[in-house]
């Protein structure tokens, strides 16, 4: 008989979790085995449980892409990674190596790219199967539970910053100040920039400020749109569009500088209106970002090794994960969860 494990298993989309023993999976060649010592809970995971994208997962799975745990087991051929190394498995699970996007660091949009959490079982369990190529290293001064959060939010908003193409000096809007924006606000202070944060609850907004921001908007009370502009004297070079709801997306057009770049983030399922002639007319760029590439995983991860950007951690037993889901749902959680597996 194989040894089991415990997992929180989506058996039926909008259900709550289950959690089951389930085997503990072998490496077969070219994969390898994590003992999870920590996984962040991102909004993803809860899209993914309840069947939101257009592109579904397959109950049952087990969610988690923020996954952070030593390599116990290695199969056949794996060369670049040993055990006993502490690595994280991130959304982008596996891709092809060899199309044209893997070709040019876009392996993000592989057509054959495969998501941690999504159509491959992830870290809310006790051990994760990875592929050595994809996994994120993870800097020996962090601990698994402050660098979970960071090989999802921290790259993506990192990554979503860069996207943004705003320089130094220049104005950014981080919209959204939750798992994601209050690290997007960090990497972009870190980057030089000057900051707005955008949300809708004030103890967000509290935090926003105290991370770094430079100035907060209450979408529920002002003109989100009004009040950037008044405070940047024109509206933000770049705006990033973090927040999982799509009046947050309507506004970001009206938050954007003339010329400037509103990077798309958050995935609230369903579409949202562009006011065409003000992109025309203003010469407006808006364009989507998916997590980022390798290269932009080490660099996420270097910030904070250099005590740049820390996630605001909460630390919590994977069998709370139903009432996390409950919580991040209605906006309750403050930063980010993470299952912490090193203790109970
Ligand atoms: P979260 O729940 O931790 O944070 C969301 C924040 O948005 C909260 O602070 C909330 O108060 C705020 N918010 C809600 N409505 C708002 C509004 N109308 N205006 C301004 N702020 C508002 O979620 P998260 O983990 O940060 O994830 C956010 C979104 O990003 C999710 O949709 C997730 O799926 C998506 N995501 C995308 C990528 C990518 O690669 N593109 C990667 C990770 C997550
Ligand atoms: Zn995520
Ligand atoms: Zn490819």
């Amino acid at each position: 008989m194989s040894a089991k494990m415990h997992a929180a298993v989506v058996e039926e989309f909008g259900k709550p979790l289950v959690f089951r023993e389930v085997d503990i999976p072998e490496p077969g060649r070219g994969q390898i085995l994590i003992k999870t010592e920590a996984c962040g809970v991102c909004h993803t995971d809860l899209h993914a449980a309840k069947g939101d994208w257009p592109v579904k997962p397959n109950p049952p799975f087990t969610p988690g892409h923020e996954g952070i745990g030593r390599v116990v087991a290695v199969g056949a051929d794996v060369t670049i990674v040993r055990a006993g190394d502490r690595v994280g498995v991130p959304w982008l699970y596996s891709a092809c190596g060899h199309c044209e996007y893997c070709l040019t660091a876009w392996e993000t949009v592989c057509a054959e790219a495969e998501f941690g959490g999504y159509t491959k079982n992830g870290g809310f369990a006790e051990y994760i199967l990875a592929d050595p190529n994809y996994v994120a290293h993870i800097p020996s001064g962090l601990s698994a539970q402050e660098a979970a959060p960071l090989i999802c939010a921290g790259i993506t908003t990192y990554k979503g910053l860069k996207m943004t193409e705003a320089r130094p000096g220049e104005w950014v809007v981080v919209s959204g100040a939750g798992g994601l924006g209050h690290l997007a606000i960090q990497y972009a202070k870190a980057m030089g920039l000057q900051v707005c944060a955008v949300d809708i609850d004030d103890g967000k907004l509290a935090l926003a400020r105290k991370l770094g921001a430079d100035f907060s908007v209450n979408a529920t009370r002002e003109d989100a749109g009004e009040a950037v502009s008044k405070g940047t004297n024109g509206g933000a070079h770049g705006v990033l569009i973090t927040a999982p709801s799509l009046g947050a997306f309507k506004q970001g057009v009206g938050m954007t500088r003339k010329r400037g770049t509103c990077v798309l983030v958050g995935l609230p399922p369903g579409d949202f209106p562009v006011p065409l002639f003000d992109v025309v007319a203003n010469c407006i760029t808006i364009r989507g970002s998916f997590v980022g590439n390798r290269e932009d995983m080490a660099e996420a991860l270097a910030f904070a090794a250099d005590g740049k950007v820390k996630a605001d951690i909460e630390l919590q037993p994977l069998t709370a994960i139903n009432d996390v889901f409950d919580r991040l749902e209605h906006g309750k959680v403050a930063a980010r969860v993470v299952l912490d597996f090193t203790t109970g």
